[in-house]
């Protein structure tokens, strides 16, 4: 994160135009077929595989620092679990991103953020032969206690410890289409060769952008200007993971909301590195899959942690975790990072991760009902794991109580976190 950014080529804007309509062509030109092809199409689709239905009592979608979390506390919690994925593998940004330097998790000379996140992050290190910074210590700048992570390493023992909990897996799907129910929900999701349709009481979204609370209409906020992604590769020398940080270009205007900008950033990252080895005559040898993405939509719930709120450290009496980092925006031109002051631990409520007006989901990870700069630190992993536990425990307790996570008593939630190693943020 301290790293120098490299500046990517100004976005095109004739580029963006064909695109759109080129779009628009193909959407026209669907018009046009005639309602025999409609049907063939239609058939073939059917025959491709058959509808798989699963009953569960958590449904979590996005498997970054806040899904993979949120789904082993729930699996844990007893609840019958199933964890939704887009793309191939678990970790969101620390993997398909490759920002393997998790952090915060430690303030002011001790540990603030333990529990499921700093588990498996911790096993991931201690497998890999990798090295802790000193908790008891504050360093001189915060990334000196980020963590190295392999990020292949931790995407397996991810698997590995959702399989114990019992959570399954779906990788390559998303969700479609939401129908409230007696019960929850009926999601209907789709994935290459797959209709499945979910039963479930409650859902964690945790898919960054707050796409499954933007497919129920509630309210979502997204700056006009965000802050840029960046996509991370290596040339020129071989790449040992957890040793260093991978080379990294920044990507304006990158936005991970639907599959056509994520594609527009992921092509516009790639054809700068491509002019890059060009340029400086070097081999290619890392390349991640995807861009890593900053900043898309955040949601509004009843409480939106200002940076304000943040940097004065606010209680909040319905704190569930603490987060730890400075305010960290990136512009066009860099970031400078705005240490926090000395003492202060920021919270975050419950009420944060619920959307207003909504009934039966809750959210985690960088969509967190915050005001922009406050979420230029909330967002990073070790606060979303810390979030993402808390919102798989209320969702399970939810579940279990035939309630909805706004119902679910505080205390309850406290209780089951601090068995499962949490750090529960103190009354001040
Ligand atoms: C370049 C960069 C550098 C950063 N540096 C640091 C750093 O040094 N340290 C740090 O701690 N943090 C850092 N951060 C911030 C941090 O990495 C992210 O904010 C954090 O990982 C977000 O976690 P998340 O779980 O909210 O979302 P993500 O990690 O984005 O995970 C979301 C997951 O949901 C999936 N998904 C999305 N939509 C759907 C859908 N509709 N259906 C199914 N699945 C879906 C995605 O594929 C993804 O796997 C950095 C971020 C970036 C981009």
């Amino acid at each position: 994160m301290s790293q120098k950014e490299i500046p990517s080529e100004p976005e095109n804007p004739r580029r963006e135009f064909m695109q759109k309509s080129l779009l628009g062509a193909s959407a026209f030109a669907g018009l046009s077929v005639t309602s025999t092809t409609h049907a063939k199409v239609e058939n073939s689709q059917k025959s491709l595989e058959p509808e798989v239905i699963n009953e569960v009592d958590i449904l979590v979608v996005g498997s970054g620092s806040a899904g993979t979390t949120a789904a082993i506390q729930a699996g844990r919690a007893g609840a019958k679990t199933l964890l939704m994925e887009r793309n191939s593998q678990l970790g969101g940004t620390t993997t398909t991103g490759g920002v393997a330097y998790p952090g915060l998790f430690d303030a002011w000379g001790k540990q603030v953020i333990s529990g499921i996140g700093w588990e498996l992050v911790k096993e991931s290190v201690e497998l890999d032969g990798g090295k802790f910074p000193d908790f008891s210590k504050v360093p001189r700048a915060h990334h000196h206690n980020q963590i190295h992570l392999n990020q292949f390493l931790y995407s397996i023992l991810a698997e590995e410890k959702c399989q114990e909990a019992g959570v399954e897996i779906a990788y390559y799907e998303f969700p479609t289409t939401l129908t409230q129910t007696e019960n929850g929900w009926q999601v209907d999701c789709m994935g290459f060769g797959t209709k499945r349709r979910v039963l479930c009481k409650q859902i964690v979204d945790c898919t960054g952008g707050a796409e499954v609370v933007g497919l129920l209409g509630l309210e979502r906020l997204r700056g006009e200007k965000r802050q840029p992604g960046s996509y991370l590769f290596q040339i020129g020398s071989s790449h040992n993971p957890a040793s260093s940080q991978l080379h990294r270009l920044y990507v304006h205007g990158a936005d991970s909301t639907n599959s056509r900008t994520v594609t527009f950033a992921n092509l516009t990252g790639r054809k700068t590195i491509l002019a890059k080895i060009r340029r400086d005559k070097k081999r290619l040898m890392h390349l991640q899959p995807e861009t890593g993405f900053r900043e898309s939509y955040r949601i509004i719930g009843d409480t939106v942690i200002t940076v304000q709120d943040y940097t004065s450290g606010r209680h909040f009496e319905d704190a569930v975790s603490y987060a730890f980092y400075p305010v960290d925006l990136h512009t066009r031109t860099g970031v400078r990072p705005k240490p926090l002051k000395r003492g202060i631990v920021p919270t975050v409520p419950l009420s944060s991760l619920i959307p207003k007006g909504s009934k039966n989901i809750i959210v985690a990870g960088r969509c967190i009902s915050s005001d922009r700069l406050a979420n230029s630190a909330l967002r990073v992993q070790a606060a979303c794991m810390g979030m993402g536990q808390a919102a798989g425990a209320t969702a399970a307790l939810a579940a279990r109580d035939k309630t909805t996570p706004s119902s679910v008593p505080l205390e309850k939630i406290h209780g089951l976190l601090r068995e499962h190693n949490a750090i529960v943020p103190e009354k001040v």
